[in-house]
């Protein structure tokens, strides 16, 4: 039995109090991650207070060489991180191999070198110079969720730590393991006790702990929205800087000028990847009417060729679902779709699998068609390996349905019509467009959603401000 402990001031604690830990595709318990509340939090917030003075006013290059050692630790092991991924979450481990543990990497390094190369502005005027200091804000409070727990634990530590912050993290509940082998890394860096501290435990309890400490100045956030709308009224009145990635519903537009070879197996991987348990995945996929049937068509019968298995068998595409309230929250979702009047084109059922996967929570790849744009399967996240597709006829329709969702986080078009692409891109409510590519990253663009998707940004220019004040010197020449 694997024994996951909080990591306080450099320390692994033990805890009163325990959540079984279990594996998705099997459905067993294989360890247990200490459950943690507000006296555990406390403690962390008091060791990362201790050591931020020291380790704010530490050189970029110091803070960033040892972030860079965590980075070379995590890639020497990435074969053991990424199986311990794939266990801890049910996604394929080729998935985590290509995808987590290397995107992971990448945060560290980005990062540490970002701290090389910030700089602050400067307002000259005839009689007066303004110069910007960005400070470090202090404590910062970094809570991720299970979807993709080392890459987007580390997409927040990161910039946190490198742009001088100490932080006290929550990893899901449902996928501890990574982070806790990262302390190991952390602590086989030299990395100063205090400067992270990782308490686990349920979000109600430890996650609202960390959003409830007046001491912790600032929240970045990746979950449901909502967990976000609680987080935004909590710290609200103590004037916490906030970051919510939260939610999406995202439209995959095609146009009848796309150029299908490339789309379609983009459009599935679009879909499914991680078991479509990743925010930014398309999940209402809308086609122009004269190529819909085509265009659905191909499409299922790509989807028909992803492999269900074991999450640990190099050949699997689609792995088990994290636990068994969301594996039945899926099943719920595509039951609703067929009462809505969906028309099942492929998948819509529990994947039994053999051996040692006949108890894991695997769902078949799902398409369904003629659903209305306002039922539960077009309006809601289901965060899961399913699919809808909606006609259209004119641009401004694809527009309107793509924009009509109470989420905005990404979108990705499909045309090979330039213009068109510019136009559509501009009308688009959300934070993120790809054209005719998805997921396509580049860690210095900005990243984030808007309406129910949350507020805030990531990546590059956006996390340095985040994780710092501006102050403005203003000197009389
Ligand atoms: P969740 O909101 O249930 O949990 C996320 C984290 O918040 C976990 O660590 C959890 O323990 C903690 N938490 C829960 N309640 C809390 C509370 N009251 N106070 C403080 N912390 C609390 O979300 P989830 O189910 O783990 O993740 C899936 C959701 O995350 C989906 O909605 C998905 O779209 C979203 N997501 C968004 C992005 C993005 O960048 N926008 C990326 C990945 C996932």
């Amino acid at each position: 039995m694997e024994q996951l402990c909080h990591f306080i001031d450099g320390h692994f604690v033990s805890s009163a109090e325990w959540i079984d830990v279990i594996e998705p595709a099997t459905g067993h318990v294989y360890g247990r991650v200490a459950s943690g509340g507000s006296e555990e939090v406390q403690e962390a917030v008091a060791a990362a207070l201790r050591a931020w003075p020291s380790w704010a006013q530490r050189p970029a290059a110091e803070r960033a060489a040892l972030l860079n050692c965590i980075a070379d630790r995590l890639e020497e092991r990435l074969e053991e991180f990424a199986t311990a991924e794939s266990r801890d979450q049910g996604k394929p481990v080729a998935l985590a191999r290509t995808l987590d543990i290397p995107r992971s990497i990448a945060n560290l390094r980005f990062f540490a070198a970002a701290a090389l190369h910030v700089a602050t502005e400067a307002h000259p005027s005839p009689g007066a110079l303004n110069y910007t200091l960005r400070e470090p804000l202090g404590v910062v409070g970094c809570i991720s969720p299970w979807n993709l727990p080392l890459y987007l634990f580390t997409w927040k530590i990161a910039p946190a730590l490198a742009f001088g912050n100490t932080v006290v993290a929550k990893p899901s509940e449902l996928t501890p393991l990574t982070a806790m082998m990262f302390a190991e890394l952390c602590n086989e860096c030299g990395l100063p006790p205090g400067v992270l501290n990782i308490i686990h435990g349920y979000g109600a309890r430890a996650g609202a702990a960390i959003v409830e400490h007046p001491q912790v100045r600032a929240i970045s956030f990746t979950g449901s929205t909502a967990t976000g709308e609680y987080i935004a009224r909590t710290a609200a009145p103590m004037f916490k800087k906030l970051s919510l990635e939260l939610g999406g519903k995202n439209p995959t537009i095609v146009f009848a000028d796309a150029d299908l070879d490339t789309a379609i197996p983009q459009i599935v991987r679009a879909g499914f990847l991680n078991q479509g348990e990743i925010c930014l995945c398309g999940s209402r996929i809308l086609v122009e009417r004269t190529i819909y049937s085509e265009v659905v068509e191909r499409c299922t019968r790509q989807v028909e060729t992803l492999v269900v298995g074991d999450p640990l068998d190099e050949r699997t595409e689609i792995g088990a679902l994290v636990s068994e309230a969301h594996y039945r929250k899926v099943l719920g979702a595509i039951e609703q779709a067929r009462r809505d009047g969906g028309r099942i084109l492929t998948g819509g059922k529990p994947a039994q699998l053999e051996g040692r996967c006949a108890r894991g929570w695997f769902v078949e790849p799902t398409v369904i068609a003629d659903l209305p744009p306002t039922c539960y399967a077009n309006q809601e996240e289901i965060f899961g390996p399913v699919v809808t597709f909606l006609p259209f006829e004119r641009e401004d329709e694809a527009i309107e349905l793509a924009n009509g969702v109470c989420y905005g986080l990404a979108a990705s078009i499909w045309t090979e019509n330039l213009r068109r692409a510019h136009r559509v891109a501009a009308q688009l409510a959300c934070g993120i467009v790809w054209v005719n590519c998805w997921m396509l990253r580049d860690l210095r663009t900005p990243f984030g959603g808007i309406k129910q998707s949350g507020s805030g940004r990531e990546g590059g220019w956006e996390a340095y401000r985040f994780f710092t004040e501006a102050k403005n010197v203003c000197i009389k020449l």
